[in-house]
């Protein structure tokens, strides 16, 4: 089955390939020339991710595969979440947005936070959704050069460092990502099995 990732994030598609290796083959949007801007104006991650998934379906017909995700920090009231990728505002990058984090919670011990991703899948018009979480914690600056986002920041519980500083197959055993990629897969698996 052909099933198309809707997503422009080159580091998303990257963890993707490693954490999915040869199980099943995306097209990208790229590869199908969709180049139209998928915005995510709701405020939940379901939300998002349903939109992104259902506006490239509703324009080609294909089968389609999207995620959001949000880094949620307890003592900020489950900020940034759902606004992680503007958080410091319309023009903001990831350097910028850490800085906001740390900032927030320079007087702050208590550091708890995780990172949720969101999956809609679309399959013939229908909607299926899959989660996964990781717990951990806020650093007190930034650590490592490696991973994108808000991986400097956080660190995983049962490690005492960041995403940043983990290798790529580190990250990818026990990442939000990947739980989410595993119950996306195993949910792909079943549906095979029943229909052979
Ligand atoms: P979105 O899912 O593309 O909306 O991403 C939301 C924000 O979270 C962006 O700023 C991303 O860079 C960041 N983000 C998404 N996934 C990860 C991750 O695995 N690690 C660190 N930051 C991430």
């Amino acid at each position: 089955m052909e099933i198309v990732f809707c997503t422009n994030n080159q580091h998303k598609l990257t963890e993707i390939g490693q954490i999915l290796g040869s199980q099943i083959a995306f097209l990208t949007l790229k590869d199908i020339g969709f180049n139209d801007e998928i915005p995510e104006p709701f405020d939940t991650l379901e939300e998002n991710s349903f939109t992104k998934a259902n506006q490239v379906y509703q324009k080609t017909g294909r089968n389609c595969v999207a995620e959001d995700t949000g880094l949620f920090i307890e003592a900020l009231n489950g900020e940034p979440g759902v606004f992680s990728a503007r958080y410091a505002g319309p023009e903001c990058d990831s350097n910028k947005n850490m800085d906001k984090v740390l900032d927030q919670l320079e007087e702050v011990k208590s550091r708890s936070a995780y990172f949720k991703t969101v999956i809609s899948l679309i399959i013939d018009g229908k909607l299926t959704q899959f989660e996964g979480r990781c717990d951990g914690y806020i650093a007190m600056n930034k650590l490592g050069d490696d991973g994108f986002g808000y991986d400097p920041i956080f660190i995983p519980n049962g490690y005492e460092q960041s995403f940043a500083e983990l290798t790529s197959n580190q990250k990818n055993e026990i990442s939000h990502r990947r739980k989410a990629l595993d119950a996306f897969i195993n949910y792909l698996n079943q549906r095979s099995t029943q229909s052979t």
